[in-house]
């Protein structure tokens, strides 16, 4: 009988939830991806491209991790998320975001922590654009203070 605590079980269904989502997504497992998707699946917030590019540096260079994420961001795992930081940044996606994204949520930034966050069940109200104009993606940040920093 082998004994697993409870921090190797949930390593374990981690390591089963990141295998599971990419075999979902149709993309191939490589370790870059994994690598990629547990931090998404670890931080509840928005990632930028110069966040993996500091926390991989020496592992994973720009353009394999600019690769992945854009790997993401085609099958649905991942969508972007605006912010006033002047870099894109990315979040994961409800379990439904296939085959297409579909994001009308609220985006909020906390100004104490700087983290972004995706407000799933805050819907954006919908907008009257005038005469010819046809919207096609909508986004909506708040600023303010975060439950964590409140
Ligand atoms: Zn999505
Ligand atoms: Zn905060
Ligand atoms: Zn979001």
């Amino acid at each position: 009988l082998v004994y697993l605590n409870t921090d190797i079980q949930n390593k374990l269904k981690n390591e089963d939830r990141i295998e599971d989502k990419l075999k979902t997504h149709s993309l191939r497992l490589t370790d870059h991806r994994k690598n990629i998707l547990n931090f998404f699946i670890k931080n509840p917030f928005a990632l930028s491209q110069s966040f993996f590019e500091e926390k991989l540096s020496g592992s994973c260079d720009r353009i394999t991790i600019y690769r992945t994420l854009r790997s993401f961001l085609k099958t649905g795992i991942i969508h972007k998320v605006l912010d006033d930081s002047g870099n894109i940044k990315y979040a994961l996606c409800n379990e439904n975001c296939l085959p297409e994204h579909h994001h009308e949520h609220v985006h909020f930034k906390c100004e104490r922590c700087q983290r972004t966050i995706c407000l799933q069940d805050v819907a954006i109200p919908e907008l009257n654009l005038p005469e010819g104009f046809d919207g096609n993606e909508i986004s909506l940040l708040v600023t303010g203070i975060c439950e964590r920093c409140s």
